[in-house]
């Protein structure tokens, strides 16, 4: 399977990842992607840089060197009634919401507080995609949060990160897929890459998926035609500021 866009992508603007967006760019480039989406993480994130950066990121093109560019974000969630750390309105005026839950904003507490979480996100219009939901032992009511994401219009993040040989959560994303596979709920595979060099680099996720036959069709990015009807939509939402 051939994915088209890489939609987490960090950059050398907080301090814990290495490569700057123009060579991200380039390595989407070299890996044959149509799509990437600039996904630095938002304020809270103890070395993330400052809002700006989120809010000013409009200086680098939707087009750039055969790529084209979606301007997003990694929000935090920051407590259990689903509040993210950034405005609603910088967060409608941006293309690619992506949320999760760090361990650095949000304390682990208990299943019903983070399925809470998880059900007000659902409901949130500015968030297009649930961030590695299998990460870091926030345990929740899958059947309930995976149907609400599915009603909601979210997309179920796979994330290629989380699929590493001493990854823990494997377990739990492996459950997750099936849940999605037996729902028909869409997801989208990312790598979350944090140096160029692993843009693109989907293997690990896409052999897991393979084991539990799961569908193409609810693979967002597998598809240009189909990814691009989502970010047709996602941009026609969009209020710049
Ligand atoms: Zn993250
Ligand atoms: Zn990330």
């Amino acid at each position: 399977m051939k994915l088209i866009a890489d939609t987490h992508i960090h950059s050398m603007a907080c301090s814990h990842a290495y490569s700057t967006v123009m060579e991200n760019i380039e390595a989407a480039r070299q890996k044959g992607l149509h799509y990437m989406a600039m996904t630095e993480h938002a304020p809270t994130m103890p070395d993330a840089p400052h809002i700006w950066h989120v809010q000013s990121q409009w200086d680098v093109p939707s087009f750039w060197n055969g790529v084209n560019i979606l301007h997003g974000v990694e929000a935090n969630v920051i407590d259990e009634n689903g509040s993210l750390d950034v405005s609603e309105k910088i967060l409608a005026s941006l293309e690619w919401v992506i949320t999760s839950m760090h361990r650095q904003c949000l304390p682990v507490t208990t299943r019903e507080n983070h399925t809470n979480a998880w059900l007000k996100i659902a409901q949130n219009p500015n968030v297009d995609v649930i961030g590695h939901c299998a990460k870091s032992g926030y345990d929740f009511d899958e059947e309930v949060v995976l149907k609400a994401f599915k009603e909601y219009g979210k997309l179920v993040e796979i994330n290629n990160s989380c699929f590493t040989p001493d990854s823990t959560c494997i377990p739990r994303y492996m459950e997750i897929a099936r849940c999605c596979k037996r729902w028909e709920i869409p997801v989208v595979v990312n790598t979350d890459s944090h140096f160029a060099g692993n843009i693109g680099v989907f293997d690990l996720a896409l052999k897991a998926l393979k084991e539990i036959d799961f569908p193409e069709k609810l693979i967002v990015n597998a598809d240009l035609g189909r990814f691009e009807e989502i970010v047709a939509q996602k941009r026609a939402g969009v209020r710049r500021f």
